[in-house]
């Protein structure tokens, strides 16, 4: 009997043949600075524990003690009996921290997208994106059913256009962007976006996944870093990054939350967080305020390592954060790196499309502030030594 799902053993034999063929790393320890993966110890460079939090006591402790105190489990979806009281301190936590009104938290930050712009928007309605945005936005805006128009990296004259010629169109129309892309590590331009919002009366919303933790006060995002408090209606984080756990959240006015605890599917049919992980995302928040020489150290760290991969001659892209890309070009190159590199002891993952365009082909590396100067030289070592071997640099 033929196998009617031979075409996914087909698909996989083709991509073992182009050299894009990926198996998973094993993590065989905690996730930290330095990580023992498939048997081995390496620096990571591949994590998005910018804080260093996964490791840190006190959200060990919080989520410790939140198992002996509720268990293991939430028991249901939040608006049938999965709302613990730890789901709206963290809530509340969440909003006083960011300077809102409201907060709502799902099971992650691709949940948060994904339900929220499928929620608030339906068929007659426009989308401006950003060419670069996550794909959990772009999964959000598909199920959305609304129209999609797509800008240019970063030009927030080309998404004004767009809104210009759809002012006269019937429809709501949301302007929607990473704070910081995923990618690539270059910051949004926040206030030019927020500007062409605000005068065509479109909804604004960033997803700053990955600038929780990392830009603004004590990592309170994006819109701090630009001061543009007020001026953004639906900003979305993440809890899986910088806070170290797992999670996306939501913030913007009550009424938002509230249409969003009525209408956001993920919220309404997947079950909530377990209790330790929301008590774990709480003390990650009072670590934020209590510690912030770690951001400092993420930004020491950043800056160094960066102008290291630089002085080897290496192309970076377009960063302005931890996030920086070494750009080789075809997909094969970055994971002959990624292999190469991981042999000297360094994990830095190879990244080609579709997750980046053709010929963007990369090996990403995330600093965090919990590297040591000595492991980032050895990084650097490893990259030279790896970047010439393959005629790189
Ligand atoms: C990682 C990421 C997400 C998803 O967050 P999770 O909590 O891991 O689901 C959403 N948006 C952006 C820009 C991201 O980088």
């Amino acid at each position: 009997m033929a196998n009617p799902l031979s075409y996914l053993s087909d698909q996989l034999a083709e991509w073992k043949k182009e050299g894009t063929y990926q198996r998973l790393r094993v993590l065989e320890s905690e996730s930290a600075a330095v990580s023992r993966f498939d048997g081995r110890e390496v620096i990571n460079l591949a994590s998005n524990n910018y804080l260093g939090l996964t490791t840190h006591p006190k959200l060990r402790e919080a989520a410790l003690a939140a198992v002996r105190s509720f268990g293991v489990g939430s028991g249901a979806v939040r608006t049938i009996s999965g709302t613990m009281k730890l789901h709206m301190q963290l809530e509340e936590r969440i909003a006083a921290f960011k300077g809102v009104e409201a907060c709502v938290v799902f099971q992650s930050g691709f949940a948060a997208n994904a339900g929220t712009v499928a929620a608030i928007l339906s068929a007659e309605d426009h989308i401006i994106s950003d060419e670069l945005n996550h794909a959990s936005i772009i999964d959000g805006c598909r199920l959305s059913r609304a129209k999609i128009h797509v800008f240019p990296h970063k030009d927030a004259a080309a998404a004004e256009k767009i809104l210009a010629e759809l002012d006269a169109a019937p429809g709501r129309k949301l302007l929607i962007s990473d704070g910081v892309f995923s990618m690539d590590g270059d910051i949004a331009p926040l206030p030019g976006l927020v500007e062409a919002a605000g005068r065509h009366d479109a909804i604004m919303m960033v997803d700053d996944a990955h600038a929780s933790g990392v830009l603004g006060r004590n990592g309170r995002g994006t819109i701090d870093h630009f001061n543009l408090y007020g001026r953004v209606h639906v900003q979305v984080g993440t809890l899986s990054k910088a806070i170290g756990v797992l999670g996306g959240y939501v913030c913007g006015s009550r009424d938002l939350i509230e249409f969003l605890y009525h209408r956001a599917r993920p919220f309404l049919f997947s079950t909530s967080h377990p209790p330790a992980v929301a008590a774990a995302c709480m003390a990650a928040f009072d670590v934020l305020e209590e510690e912030p020489e770690r951001m400092k150290t993420l930004w020491d760290n950043t800056k160094y390592f960066k102008a290291g991969l630089m002085a080897a001659g290496f192309d970076t892209g377009m960063s302005e954060t931890p996030i920086t890309p070494v750009i080789v070009g075809e997909a094969k190159a970055a994971h002959e790196l990624s292999r190469a590199l991981f042999q000297q002891g360094v994990l830095a993952t190879g990244i080609g499309f579709p997750t980046v365009p053709k010929g963007k082909a990369r090996v990403r590396t995330i600093v965090t502030a919990a590297h040591t100067r000595a492991e980032l030289d050895q990084a650097l070592e490893a990259f030279q030594k790896a970047g010439k071997s393959l005629g790189l640099i």
